[in-house]
């Protein structure tokens, strides 16, 4: 099982799009695949087309303590996919945890509940270092980080990679950086296309080769709980995505191959 936290403490730059349409992409691939929902705004649950105000558990009750994974897990509306879904009191989970013990641990303790269950976790973090995020960061085994390609792109880039090296050194050594996502990219901007040129220049083995382009199905497809694959499969969104997760599964296959040489 790999654990993926998708995380930039921006808002807007394509997380959750990318949390949602690479679970379902992996899952048409094959893949045994679970997506955590750890953003208070609760908007991979609802792109999976779970009703957040109806759940009876969700992360917020199983970071607690009073749920336990079993419980909380839901399968997606499209069905090809389970996910851990969020509800909008996941916000008051940062307080209430403040004094609790192993607050930092405890999605990863859940998550070893599960482990030979699935291939593939996918974490979608909310915008922000927080105690969710660290949940997340210290449960994962890497870390992809999607950017737009816009002027100030890289900005909080160091206060995340920082945070990252904290975490490695006290919390969870093998954590790593996955990649980095271009996402929105649009193709006529000149700016996007710098920022693009920059961000290739340097860093060439950190940058996935797809790239995500400004696609309109994708903004749509949430609002009918569905992944793109479920709402456009013919669309350049849903093309991108399957694109994504097919360069990551080659990466990993041949990572592996040379681990066993
Ligand atoms: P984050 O989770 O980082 O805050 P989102 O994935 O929610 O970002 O994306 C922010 C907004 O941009 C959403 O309204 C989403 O539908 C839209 N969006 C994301 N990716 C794309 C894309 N490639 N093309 C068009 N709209 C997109
Ligand atoms: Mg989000």
């Amino acid at each position: 099982m790999k654990v993926l936290a998708i995380a930039n403490q921006k808002g807007g730059v394509g997380k959750t799009t990318t949390a949602v349409n690479l679970a379902a992409s992996l899952a048409h691939l094959g893949k045994r695949v679970l997506l955590v929902d750890l953003d208070p705004q609760a908007n991979a649950t609802m792109g999976s087309g779970i009703d957040k105000s109806k759940l009876k558990h969700s992360t917020y009750s199983l970071l607690l303590g009073d749920s336990s994974i079993e419980q909380t897990l839901k399968n997606s509306e499209s069905g090809d996919y389970d996910l851990l879904p969020a509800s909008r009191d996941l916000a008051g989970a940062e307080v209430e945890l403040v004094d609790a013990t192993a607050r930092e641990t405890r999605l990863k303790t859940a998550l070893a509940m599960v482990a030979g269950n699935y291939d593939y976790v996918l974490l979608d973090c909310p915008p922000a270092l927080n105690l969710l995020t660290l949940n997340g960061l210290v449960a994962a085994d890497a870390v992809m980080i999607p950017m737009q390609c816009e002027y100030f792109a890289l900005e909080g880039l160091s206060d995340l990679v920082n945070t990252l090296r904290r975490i490695k050194q006290n919390l969870n050594k093998k954590i790593e950086i996955e990649g980095l996502l271009r996402t929105m990219f649009d193709p006529r901007s000149t700016l996007a296309q710098q920022v693009s040129e920059q961000l290739v220049k340097h860093f060439t083995s950190k940058l996935y080769h797809t790239v995500i382009p400004r696609n309109v199905r994708l903004a749509e497809a949430p609002s009918y709980g569905r992944p793109i694959l479920a709402y456009d499969k013919s669309s350049k969104g849903a093309q991108a995505y399957l694109q994504l997760a097919e360069e990551m599964l080659a990466r990993h296959d041949a990572l592996e191959a040379v681990a066993t040489v």
